[in-house]
């Protein structure tokens, strides 16, 4: 396959797609290979490629289809059977339910899990997690919603939970017997509000035995799941953040009975149709602290719950600004494999100069977000190799999420339109991938929460100084004069970002929220030209090709330069006559950049 879709010199050929599902899509995309190429070690190489084409093919095939499917058979609830016995069902279509299958059977959640570590006698990869959920995040969003809290709920059980919950709960958690499988969820958002967890209002009560909790949560994803994180205030805790402590609910109790979880109703969404997302009462349900070995009534107020928490929604954040980067990639491929059989004016779309701007456009802004995903990945894996790798992962989290979760609507959006009326419709694409992208700039902390969590990163944790050093090596280590150019924007840019800070730290705090949002575009404009560089020198130095060089140059100008007249008399041509290499994926001779 990989040899009809792409040839070295011609590139990818759109012509021969009629569209995106059916095909590998691992193998269609460059960009991905390029990324295990310059990521993983050679020992590893051959075994990263295979896992990926393998599950290129399962995701761009089958998988894709189906979601098509689900999305216009969402999940619903029964919530009484035929005796009127309440029993919170969900019924899923076949198709979800298949994909689930062949996910878990694929090894797509127990991937970062022990057992598979040791099986292959030395650590998975990173980049391998995260280019399995960005391939599953181009079919559906949802899905990846549903199977991908499975792993860090396990992470946060493994970490925080005392030994008899863990050895009940790793097993099924860990597993790739779908039969024995329990997936996660984590509830955390209430009526009164899902950025200001202080107005939670849940409540746990220890009854001399156990922990029971009573309240209601207002956004539940993958309601049906058997193992749910929560927070909840214990009977005499303070008010506020302090007072929150966090539990595991399991949705069935040890003798197979169902826990006190009712489900009143699955909410009517716009996109990500193939979670189902709830509303629901926790009545007298039983839970376990999670606070380390102890269980009692005063482990329960370390005041350390929400932060627990944190280390959840951090992984989920992460894993929300990869599925928009899957919509990136989605929206691009569906626009360019379009644009390569629709005519107008006697000429394919493709050809015309609009339309070569857009496509270049779409592919700049997908790389620059690729490349800072997989930065993060990167980091968020070796947290625990020093508090420098902390604090970049602390900051490129929320960076990110803030960033591509926009881009995500922005490309699906633009893609869309590529299809001209087509787009609209629901038979089509697009629609679809445009409803689904609109959710993750809310799901796991809106863009305003975001670009607060970037401020309290630094002002807390003097997370800043480890992104400015990773983008200090990338300018002192850019030679190639090619990518001079850039790296003399990089290097204004930073100086701009610190000098923005300097005077945020001495702002009104008034100010330094209202500037929040720009100053975190900033930084995410210097973060991400500062992997592009790194990549372009990358590949500069492997194969010769200047495409990457093309790619962080153009990201530069656009994000980082100042224009006269907006660029306009500029003479820039590239989109035009570097449309083969940027779009089609086609070697660049260096000579061809300036
Ligand atoms: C499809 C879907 C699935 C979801 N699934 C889950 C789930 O499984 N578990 C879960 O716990 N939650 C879930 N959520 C909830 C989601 O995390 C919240 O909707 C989100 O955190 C925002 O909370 P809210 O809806 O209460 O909005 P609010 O907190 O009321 O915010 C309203 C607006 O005010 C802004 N705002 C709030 N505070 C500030 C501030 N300090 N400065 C500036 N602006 C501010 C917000 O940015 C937003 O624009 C889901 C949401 C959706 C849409």
């Amino acid at each position: 396959m990989t040899t009809t879709v792409r040839s070295a010199t011609q590139g990818i050929d759109y012509s021969q797609f009629e569209g995106a599902i059916g095909l590998n899509w691992y193998d269609v995309d460059p960009n991905l290979q390029f990324q295990v190429q310059r990521l993983v070690g050679a020992e590893d190489r051959a075994w990263t490629e295979d896992r990926l084409r393998r599950m290129g093919a399962l995701i761009g095939g089958p998988v894709a289809a189906r979601a098509e499917v689900t999305d216009k058979n969402p999940p619903r609830l029964e919530r009484y059977d035929r005796n009127g016995n309440e029993v919170n069902t969900i019924v899923h279509h076949p198709s979800a339910l298949e994909t689930k299958r062949d996910l878990w059977e694929s090894g797509f959640i127990s991937l970062r899990s022990a057992e598979d570590v040791v099986q292959r006698g030395r650590p998975i990869p990173p980049m391998v997690g995260t280019a399995f959920n960005y391939l599953l995040s181009q079919a559906e969003t949802g899905m990846l919603c549903s199977v991908g809290m499975t792993s860090s709920l396990a992470g946060v059980v493994e970490r925080h939970a005392p030994a008899e919950v863990r050895e009940r709960f790793l097993p099924h958690l860990r597993t790739t017997d779908f039969s024995r499988a329990w997936d996660g969820a984590m509830f955390m958002t209430e009526i009164r509000g899902g950025s200001d967890l202080a107005a939670s209002e849940t409540r746990a009560s220890w009854d001399g035995r156990r922990w029971l909790l009573n309240g209601a949560k207002w956004f539940c994803s993958n309601v049906d799941a058997r193992v749910i994180l929560t927070l909840a205030r214990p009977d005499g805790a303070p008010e506020g953040l302090r007072g929150l402590a966090l539990f595991l609910v399991p949705s069935h109790l040890a003798d197979g009975s169902p826990n006190g979880i009712h489900v009143k109703r699955v909410k009517d969404k716009l996109g990500t149709r193939a979670v189902p997302t709830a509303e629901i009462d926790f009545v007298d349900a039983e839970a376990y602290l999670l606070a380390g070995e102890r269980s009692d009534p005063s482990a329960a107020t370390d005041g350390r719950g929400l932060r627990r928490m944190m280390e959840m929604v951090n992984d989920s954040r992460f894993g929300v600004a990869v599925m928009a980067l899957g919509i990136m990639r989605r929206s691009f491929l569906e626009a360019a494999i379009y644009a390569a059989h629709r005519t107008a004016f006697g000429r394919l779309l493709q050809d015309l100069p609009l339309m070569r701007e857009t496509l270049v456009t779409m592919v700049v802004e997908l790389e620059a977000a690729a490349a800072l995903a997989f930065e993060t990945s990167e980091a968020a894996a070796r947290v625990r190799q020093g508090d420098e790798w902390r604090k970049l992962s602390r900051i490129l989290v929320p960076l990110l999420k803030f960033r591509v979760t926009r881009r995500g609507l922005e490309t699906a959006s633009q893609a869309l339109e590529v299809f001209g009326g087509n787009g609209y419709i629901e038979n089509w694409p697009m629609a679809r991938q445009l409803r689904d992208a609109q959710c993750h700039t809310i799901w796991e902390g809106t863009e305003n929460i975001i670009v607060l969590d970037v401020q309290r990163a630094i002002v807390r944790e003097g997370a800043h100084e480890a992104l400015f050093a990773r983008v200090d090596r990338s300018i002192q280590a850019t030679e190639h004069p090619l990518l001079t150019p850039a790296a003399r924007l990089l290097e204004d840019g930073l100086q701009g970002v610190r000098e923005a800070l300097a005077y945020l730290a001495t702002a009104s705090p008034e100010v330094a929220q209202l500037q929040a949002r720009r100053f975190a575009g900033y930084m995410a404009d210097v973060a991400q030209l500062a992997a592009l560089l790194d990549e372009a020198a990358f590949e500069l130095a492997s194969t010769g090709s200047a495409r990457k060089a093309a790619i962080a140059r153009i990201f530069a100008d656009t994000h980082l330069s100042e224009r006269p007249l907006r660029g306009i008399t500029s003479g820039d041509r590239r989109a035009l006559d570097l449309f083969d290499s940027l779009v089609r994926y086609q070697p660049l001779p260096r000579e061809l950049v300036d």
